[in-house]
C-alpha cells in the first residue's frame, strides 16, 4: 500500500469528478476548490482515508452559495427578526425570481423611455389603501423615518410623546435615529400619560411635524393615557405617524393593532410602516399619505441612497395582489387544526422511539407587531437536548425553550413542512 498520502487524489482528479463539476458551476469553482483543498488535507492528516476525499468534498459543500439558509422556525414567534421576520408568500418568491434577471423596473415598455421605478407596486400600495393620495417606497421602516425628519424637519422640531421614545431592537431606538437627521426632539408629556394640552403647547413656529409612534414590542398598563391620532390631526402642521407593523385594514384577529387606512381616515397626513412585519411581504419601508408630503420626501437627496431595489419592488407588489400570505395564515390557524398536526407529529415520533408528547401553548405575533396579544397553539414537548442538535440539523430547525423542555411549536410552521419537521427531529434523536 505504501504511504496513504501518496494516495490522496490530486485536485484537478477530484474537480474533474461528475458531482464536483457539477456543483462548481452551481456554487463557483473557488469555493467547491476550497472544499477539495479541505478534504485533501484531512486525508494527509489521517482524519479520512484518502478514498473518501472525494465523498468528503461533496458532504461539505453548501447547498447555495449564500450563507443565508432555510430554517424551520418552531418558536411559536410568528415574525421573528432573527429567522427574517416575513416568509415570503409563493406569488412573491416566483415574483422575486422573475425580477431577478434583466426587467423592465425602470422602462416604460409602450413608450420606450424611462419609467417610473416601481410604479406598478406604488399603484398596488394605492389600490389597497384608496385614502392614501401617494405612496413611496424605501428600505424599511426606520429608513422612512430618517427620510421624514430629514426631509420635514431638519434643522427644526419633532413633538413627540415621552411614552413613545421606542427602541426597535439591536440598540436601535427611535429617538437617537430622528436626532442623527439634524432635527430636534420637543418630548411632550410623561411615560405614561401624554395629553392633546401637551401636544398644543409644544407645536409651534419650530415644530417640523407631530411624530405618532406605536409602541409595537411593549404594553404599558395602569394609570395611562396617550392622545388618540384624530385629536392630534388640524393642528397646522404634519401628523406623521408610524404605525410599525404595515396592516394596511383592519385585522380582525390584531384589534389593537393599528393599520395604515383607519390612522390616515383619522386624520394622519403620513403613515409609516414596515414590509416585513403584519403585512407579510420583504423587508421595506412603505410611506402612505398626502401627495404634497410624499412628494417631498420622494424628491429629497436622501430618498435615492434609501431606495428599494427590483428584488424588494416584485416581492411587495405580489404580496399585496397575490393570496393569503404566511404570516396571515398563521394568524388564522386554530388551535383544533394545530393540535391535530401536533398530534400526528407526536405519533410519528413516539413510532420512531423519540419521547414526544403534545401540549396547549402560546404563540405570539413578535417582530415589533401586537405586543400582548397570545395566539391559541399547539407544540410538540421533547426533551431539553433536542434543542441544541435540531439547531445544527438539515434544516436547521428553531425551537423554544420553556420549563426546561424544547417545544415544537406550530404556529408559524406552514403545515407542508411537518414532515420536515419529523424527519429532523428523527435525525436528531440518532
Ligand atoms: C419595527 C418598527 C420600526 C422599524 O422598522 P424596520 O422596518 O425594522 O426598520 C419602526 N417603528 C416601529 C413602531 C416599529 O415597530
Amino acid at each position: 500500500m505504501g504511504d496513504p498520502r501518496r494516495r490522496v487524489p490530486a485536485t484537478d482528479d477530484v474537480l474533474g469528478a461528475a458531482p464536483v463539476a457539477a456543483a462548481a458551476s452551481r456554487l463557483g469553482r473557488d469555493l467547491v476548490k476550497r472544499a477539495v483543498h479541505d478534504a485533501q488535507r484531512r486525508a494527509r492528516a489521517g482524519e479520512i482515508e484518502p478514498e473518501q476525499v472525494l465523498a468528503a468534498t461533496l458532504e461539505a459543500l453548501p447547498e447555495s452559495a449564500s450563507g443565508i439558509r432555510p430554517v424551520l422556525n418552531a418558536t411559536g414567534v410568528v415574525l421573528h427578526t432573527n429567522l427574517g421576520r416575513a416568509p415570503l408568500s409563493q406569488a412573491a418568491i416566483d415574483a422575486v425570481r422573475e425580477a431577478a434577471g434583466t426587467t423592465n423596473v425602470e422602462l416604460d415598455l409602450t413608450t420606450g423611455a424611462r419609467g417610473k421605478r416601481g410604479e406598478s407596486a406604488l399603484a398596488a400600495l394605492l389600490e389597497a389603501v384608496p385614502g392614501a393620495e401617494a405612496a413611496h417606497v424605501v428600505n424599511n421602516g426606520a429608513a422612512a423615518l430618517a427620510l421624514a425628519a430629514t426631509a420635514l424637519a431638519r434643522d427644526r422640531e419633532i413633538v413627540l410623546a415621552r411614552g413613545e421614545l421606542v427602541e426597535i431592537g439591536d440598540g436601535f431606538r427611535i429617538p437617537e435615529l430622528l436626532t442623527s437627521t439634524g432635527a430636534r426632539l420637543r418630548e411632550v408629556g410623561a411615560t405614561n400619560r401624554v395629553h392633546r394640552a401637551d401636544y398644543l403647547d409644544a407645536v409651534g413656529p419650530e415644530t417640523g411635524f407631530v411624530l405618532k409612534v406605536h409602541p409595537s414590542n411593549f404594553v404599558i398598563s395602569g394609570f395611562t393615557s396617550s392622545v388618540p391620532v384624530a385629536e392630534l390631526s388640524g393642528l397646522d402642521v404634519p401628523l406623521v405617524v408610524d404605525i410599525g407593523s404595515g396592516l394596511l385594514r383592519p385585522h380582525p384577529a390584531l384589534p389593537g393593532e393599528p393599520d395604515a387606512a383607519t390612522t390616515l381616515a383619522a386624520g394622519a397626513d403620513l403613515v409609516i410602516a414596515s414590509g416585513d412585519k403584519l403585512l407579510g411581504g420583504p423587508q421595506a419601508g412603505i410611506v402612505l399619505g398626502r401627495a404634497e408630503l410624499v412628494r417631498r420626501l420622494a424628491r429629497h437627496p436622501l430618498a435615492r441612497a434609501l431606495r428599494v431595489g427590483k428584488l424588494t419592488l416584485a416581492a411587495l407588489e405580489a404580496t399585496l395582489r397575490g393570496p393569503d400570505t404566511p404570516v396571515e395564515n398563521a394568524l388564522r390557524r386554530d388551535r383544533a387544526s394545530l393540535l391535530g398536526r401536533a398530534e400526528k407529529i407526536a405519533a410519528a415520533l413516539n413510532e420512531a422511539g423519540v419521547d414526544a408528547h403534545v401540549q396547549h401553548s402560546s404563540a405570539t405575533v413578535g417582530g415589533g407587531g401586537a405586543p400582548g396579544v397570545e395566539l391559541a397553539s399547539a407544540a410538540v414537548r421533547l426533551p431539553r437536548l433536542f434543542a441544541e442538535r435540531l439547531r445544527a440539523g438539515h434544516p436547521p430547525v428553531l425551537a423554544r425553550l420553556e420549563r426546561g423542555h424544547c417545544l415544537l411549536d406550530l404556529a408559524a410552521l406552514d403545515p407542508e413542512h411537518d414532515e420536515v419537521l419529523v424527519r429532523a427531529v428523527r435525525e436528531a434523536a440518532l
